[in-house]
């Protein structure tokens, strides 16, 4: 175990249970929805009942145009990719302690929009997923998605989904209990943590390009206080600026 004493007291730590639960990562190559979802269940990657009903009810073939239920990201266009099936299952089990039904969630690059419809299904009713995409032609196509995939959630604002630089956060609907990040920021966005309410949790993956990547869990004490514990090593696509991911080439 890996401490360290970060500025503004912020404690890191590496933790090895996320490790050791996607040791099966990887693995739940599905040939339809229901079956890569059994997959990842028998796999140890979905351990609750909660994320495995989502996970049933939220089509990724709605999501993703190429092999939506083999376990690897694939392209969306725009130099981006859909995560793989597994990193969904991890995010939304990491932060399911924090979408209850009535919680505010916000998912930044949000990209196909999956794990928006997702979050938005967790916190139910009464509560509200924010998907937010600095490309508007992304935006635009996961409402597509999410309309033809759970359309119900978009005409009742169930789902928000907004193009602008994600490194801002939303701060119309800030705070947030919940807050995933879909691409490694290099260092930790401010804004981000700013936009926690206490007893919220952000899990981003941190670090740069073709350098060490490692999604952390940020959560926020009802102090206000920041724990940041280092998860696992991952490979994310960078939160960047709009220019530098897509400088406006037509062919995707
Ligand atoms: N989580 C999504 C997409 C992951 S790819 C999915 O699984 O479908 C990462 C996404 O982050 C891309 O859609 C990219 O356009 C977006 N992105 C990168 N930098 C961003 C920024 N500064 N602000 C908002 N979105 C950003």
């Amino acid at each position: 175990m890996v401490t360290a004493r970060l500025p503004l007291s912020l404690t890191l730590l590496t933790t090895l249970t996320s490790c050791q639960r996607l040791h099966m990562a990887w693995r739940s190559h599905g040939t339809d929805n229901a079956d890569m979802v059994r997959l990842l269940r028998a796999n140890g990657v979905i351990e609750s009942d909660r994320v495995e009903r989502v996970m049933r009810q939220v089509d990724r073939g709605n999501y993703c145009p190429h092999n939506p239920y083999s376990d690897r990201p694939q392209s969306i266009g725009y130099g981006v990719t859909i995560s793989a099936p597994h990193m969904h299952a991890f995010a939304l089990e990491n932060l399911s302690s924090r979408l209850k039904p009535g919680a505010s969630a916000l998912d930044v690059g949000s990209g196909s929009g999956y794990l928006t419809a997702c979050m938005a299904l967790m916190v139910g009713e009464p509560g509200r997923a924010v998907g937010v995409d600095h490309i508007e032609e992304l935006v635009e196509q996961s409402r597509r998605n999410i309309q033809k995939d759970q359309p119900h959630l978009l005409p009742a604002e169930r789902v928000r989904l907004v193009t602008g630089d994600g490194r801002l956060g939303y701060s119309p609907l800030a705070p947030y209990d919940a807050i995933h990040v879909g691409a490694a920021a290099p260092v930790l966005p401010d804004e981000l943590v700013s936009q926690l309410k206490p007893g919220g949790r952000l899990l981003i993956p941190v670090g740069r390009e073709g350098d060490h990547q490692y999604m952390e869990q940020v959560d926020k004490a009802a102090d206000g206080s920041i724990t940041r514990s280092r998860l696992l090593g991952v490979v994310y696509v960078p939160l960047t600026d709009k220019r530098k991911q897509w400088p406006g080439r037509t062919e995707l």
